[in-house]
């Protein structure tokens, strides 16, 4: 390897999303000693954390606390993180790389996916994302409209059986005193204490054994204090899942929490939470708004598709959320083909051959799945390939100047780690006022306020 260690000044890299995939690049860019290296964590929002922060559900609350973890590497001498820009809007892609010498590309997958079925488009219909960045205070969220979805909703359908779909429905039927201990946004408490939940229905389209949730995350939702879980007997008698169940550990852990649930009854006063598998929805009912989820009935084939029977039936419903996946959006100026950015071992391919200094990791480099965790391997895959591109001779530190004085000169605010401390310490003292332990704050005016207020505060 050249002798990188004894060169002027360390390799520049701007790591586009403060996300735990962008987040773990910055740990793993920083936490070895080959390569001196300064890490910009940039974030379109004034706040890091991505999906730690606006994903995982408020009331997994251990989860959570896994910032505490990822905000050791905020504080890490080489990283500096730079909140509200957004890349390929305040600065374009080919800027950002003409200042630093390495891009690694971790804003992850944020849209949502389609059905494709008739009537998705009516009021009462809701992607899952839409939901989820409701109740986790995210600046974009439509508030307006989530809430008045959620204030008919005596009878929910939620569409797909993966752990977002499971998060939405035990979020959904959950107590407020159950709420009450997460940082959900005021508003959101109170809109979910108000809503006249008696019923949620998840839909798979396959069976038990397709279904993509955690076991544990399954058995939560018999934990809750107000719900009963429901699973029709008929659902696990597949003699195809038992076999599977026979060949695969998870598989069996599920069916055996279903079964537990198989034997439950419908509990006056609590939300029932069936759980129905083999049912496809073929479309959403309704002329002003969802009244129901027409689904057909399915069989599993031999390659593990879902098949329709042509039997069909109605789901009655006043508010329908798709839980069906994520999918990854263009960044201008970043190929993207079918969700995710073409790679190679983490180095982005532009037209099919490495494009010197940029990377990918996390979802927008393997798509939406996996744990937080999984994150971790996969940004040291990409930061192997950086650091063995340094070793080659193929990426070295460049030019010497500061992008965020280019921003600042064209009029825009970045959010660095002391502002961030500000809307932290805000968060916690509006938590305080209210007994709780934190409080989000969903409106971007409001975090950028209460960075103007520490600024005014230290300047006074
Ligand atoms: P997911 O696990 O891929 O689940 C998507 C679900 O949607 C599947 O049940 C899928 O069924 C169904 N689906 C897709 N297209 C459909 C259609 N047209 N009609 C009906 N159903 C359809 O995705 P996710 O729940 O969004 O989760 C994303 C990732 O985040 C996963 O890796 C998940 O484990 C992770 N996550 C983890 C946690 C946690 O650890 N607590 C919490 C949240 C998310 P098919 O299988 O039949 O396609």
């Amino acid at each position: 390897m050249p002798d990188v260690a004894e060169t002027a000044r360390p390799l520049r890299v701007a790591v586009v999303g403060a996300g735990p995939a962008g987040i773990y690049a910055a740990d793993a860019l920083t936490s070895q000693d080959a390569v001196p290296v300064a890490v910009d964590l940039v974030d379109r929002l004034p706040t890091p954390f991505g999906l730690v922060r606006y994903g995982i559900a408020p009331d997994h609350l251990k989860m959570r606390a896994l910032r505490e973890t990822l905000h050791h590497v905020l504080d890490h001498e080489r990283v500096r993180f730079v909140g509200n820009v957004e890349i390929g809007a305040d600065l374009g892609v080919d800027e950002l790389r003409a200042h630093v010498d390495a891009v690694v590309y971790t804003y992850g997958a944020a849209g949502d996916r389609a059905l494709g079925v008739p009537g998705e488009d009516l009021p009462g219909s809701l992607a899952a994302t839409d939901v989820v960045a409701w109740y986790t205070g995210h600046p974009d969220a439509d508030r307006a409209r989530v809430e008045q979805q959620v204030s008919r909703a005596r009878d929910v359908v939620v569409v797909g059986v993966g752990n977002v779909a499971l998060d939405v429905a035990r979020v959904l039927a959950r107590s407020p005193a159950e709420l009450h201990p997460t940082d959900m946004p005021q508003h959101v408490l109170d809109a979910l204490a108000a809503a006249p939940v008696e019923r949620i229905t998840v839909l798979g389209r396959r069976g038990p054994a397709q279904a993509t949730f955690t076991t544990q995350e399954l058995r939560e939702l018999g934990h809750l204090a107000a719900a009963t879980v429901l699973v029709d007997p008929a659902d696990l008698t597949d003699v195809g899942d038992v076999a599977l169940a026979a060949e695969d550990r998870h598989v069996a852990r599920n069916l055996a929490a279903l079964a537990d649930y198989a034997g439950h009854e419908p509990v006056p006063g609590t939300v029932g939470v069936r759980l129905r598998f083999h049912a496809r929805p073929v479309r959403l009912l309704g002329t002003d708004r969802v009244t129901g989820v027409e689904v057909e009935r399915t069989t599993v084939d031999a390659d593990g598709r879902a098949v329709g029977t042509g039997e069909l039936d109605v789901v009655p419903a006043d508010l329908v959320v798709r839980s069906v996946g994520y999918r990854g959006h263009p960044l201008p100026g970043l190929p993207l083909d079918g969700g995710t950015v073409p790679h190679e071992a983490g180095r982005v391919l532009r037209d099919g051959a490495p494009s010197r200094g940029e990377y990918v990791a996390g979802w927008i480099k393997r798509g939406p799945t996996g744990v937080v965790g999984t994150n971790k391997h996969d940004a040291r895959e990409t930061v192997a390939s950086l650091l063995a591109d340094v070793a080659a001779g193929t990426l070295a530190p460049r030019g010497d100047d500061d992008w965020v004085d280019t921003l600042r000169a064209r009029g825009g605010h970045p959010v660095l780690l002391s502002d961030w401390r500000a809307i932290d310490a805000a968060e916690i003292a509006l938590g305080a006022s209210r007994g709780r332990a934190r409080t989000t704050i969903h409106d971007r005016g409001e975090l950028l306020a209460a960075v103007r207020t520490a600024a005014g505060r230290l300047e006074g």
